[in-house]
């Protein structure tokens, strides 16, 4: 196409204000925001290189996280940098904001946005127009209105997250070796999970056979003294393997002692007390909620379609039905399966699809830019891989079954081969190599998330300021202001 057209098509829409070139705007970083702005910093080079085309990509942090990575992080065999690609590293053709969109008026062609800046200098949000949109802000930890659950629950999507978990439970194992009251040891070797999809499964199954090795540094914990709860509403687990591997996971699991409650919920964990629907009771200081995704909430703040489940409605091109100019991807997106049996199916929210329609969204994208036809998405899910710890998995891929030491091998050698850029495989790679010669890591780092602590008790400062450590952190989620000191300091001498 003649460099005239490509620059009439890029000057369409109608948004206010003065752009550098037509902008194409990317909400999101994570799987979808980076895979097409990779593609389309790729197809749309020449555009870029004249400054006929601007590709913005606004994402709160400055990295994708590789989130099926998450469990190895968080059992300390993959470390937290490795799990996540820098931005503006792989995205040198892009213009990469740290920020938020708010809300999203695609009739104007415009978002707003809040950042970094925007918060420190408080001048409200910014508004800022463009031509094309690209929206995939992914999915929240869907929550149910469960008594105590926000004050004591934590989720497993983000890399903070399991990272923060990981210091917890080995944080509770320190403090269940020094106190003298059994009921706070009992509670803090109780560990509870509510949701037994991947992200439940793995990172319950990874912590478990973590704190299980842990326990020869302890003198006075066994493995037995563990409670490792998981609370799944239905009458199965791991879905994404299928049935026959999912009740294989379940009699593992048993196995290796852990209690599987199938066809149980959660009914309140207030005062920090897992009240369980089947009426068992168990107080615990570990609650973490892996019951499902929901779409993004930006999404209903903007005017473009959603369906029941308030997912983008979405062709099979990848554009957001009846919204000129918009398209989407992923775990926001609603996107026909046209693979499947049943009548108006749509793709399920995981990573397989996510990349897939990613890579088509930027190349539809860039045809409709150069006046091409669009092609169509179509992806039959290829089957599932999950970790259970270290050499123990499942999977069912291509209709083949495969379960422990072979399947958690599969589950390394898909997942490196996937886990973005070069430089990342190689960074894994020389960890899980380094991670077979040498013993595990079983340490707590929990104080680097509060560093000003130890000055601010040097310096007599009274209370601790913002970003330093209360005195003790009592649940998953940290915060504990009441409970901590009491229940977890000073204690070491008197060890039973
Ligand atoms: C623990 C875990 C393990 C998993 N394992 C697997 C697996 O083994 N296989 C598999 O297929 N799938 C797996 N998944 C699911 C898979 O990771 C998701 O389906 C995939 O990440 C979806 O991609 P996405 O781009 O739609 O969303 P995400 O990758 O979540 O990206 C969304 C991005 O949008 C950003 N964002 C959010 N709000 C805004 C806003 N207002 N403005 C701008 N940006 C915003 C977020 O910060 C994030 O960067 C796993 C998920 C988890 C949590």
């Amino acid at each position: 196409m003649p460099h005239g057209q490509v620059k009439a098509a890029f000057s369409r829409g109608t948004a206010p204000g003065p752009a550098p070139g037509a902008r194409i705007l990317i909400v999101g970083g994570g799987y979808v925001g980076m895979y097409t702005a990779l593609r389309l910093q790729r197809n749309l080079k020449a555009e870029l290189a004249r400054g006929e085309a601007e590709i913005v990509v606004v994402t709160p942090d400055p990295y994708m996280t590789y989130q099926p990575f998450l469990p190895e992080a968080a059992a300390g065999l993959i470390s937290p940098r490795h799990v996540v690609v820098p931005l503006r590293r792989v995205l040198g053709g892009c213009r990469v904001l740290i920020g938020e969109a708010e809300s999203i008026d695609h009739a104007k062609r415009t978002a707003v946005l809040s950042t970094l800046a925007t918060e420190e200098e408080g001048t409200g949000s910014l508004e800022l127009s463009y031509q094309e949109l690209v929206l995939a802000p992914g999915s929240v930890s869907r929550t149910l209105p469960v008594p105590g659950l926000a004050d004591h629950g934590i989720g497993f999507k983000t890399v903070e997250e399991a990272i923060g978990l990981r210091n917890h439970v080995i944080e509770q194992m320190d403090i269940a070796s020094s106190t003298r009251d059994p009921a706070i040891r009992d509670a803090a070797l109780a560990f509870v999970f509510v949701g037994g999809g991947y992200a439940g499964v793995e990172a319950l199954a990874e912590l478990q056979d973590m704190a299980h090795y842990a326990t020869r540094y302890y003198h006075n914990i066994e493995p037995t003294d563990m409670k490792w709860l998981l609370v799944e509403a239905t009458d199965r687990i791991l879905p994404e393997v299928g049935e026959d591997m999912g009740r294989y996971t379940v009699r593992e699991l048993r196995r290796r002692n852990i209690d599987v409650r199938l066809e149980t919920r959660l009914d309140s964990c207030e005062d920090r007390i897992a009240q369980l629907s089947d009426g068992s009771r168990f107080p615990t200081r570990t609650l973490v909620w892996t019951a499902g995704v929901k779409p993004h909430p930006v999404l209903a703040a903007s005017d473009l379609p959603l369906n029941g489940r308030g997912r983008l409605k979405c062709t099979t091109h990848l554009s957001i039905d009846g919204a000129p100019h918009a398209w989407a991807a992923g775990d926001a997106a609603a996107v026909p399966d046209t693979t499947a049996k049943e009548e108006g199916a749509v793709c399920a929210p995981n990573a397989q699809h996510a990349v897939r329609q990613a890579k088509l969204l930027a190349d539809n994208l860039a045809a409709s830019l150069h006046g091409r036809p669009l092609a169509a998405y179509a992806h039959k899910h290829a089957g599932s891989v999950a970790s259970l710890g270290l050499h123990k998995g499942v999977a069912h891929v291509y209709g083949r079954k495969l379960k422990g030491y072979p399947a958690w091998f599969m589950h390394r050698a898909y997942h490196l081969s996937r886990v973005p850029t070069f430089n990342r495989k190689a960074r894994v790679l020389a960890e899980w190599t380094l991670s077979g010669l040498f013993k595990r890591e079983v340490v707590s780092l929990g104080s680097l998330e509060h560093p000003r602590a130890e000055f601010a008790l040097a310096a007599g400062g009274g209370r601790p300021g913002p970003g330093s450590r209360p005195a003790r952190e009592g649940g998953a989620g940290g915060g504990d202001k009441d409970g901590g000191t009491r229940e977890g300091g000073g204690t070491a001498e008197g060890s039973p």
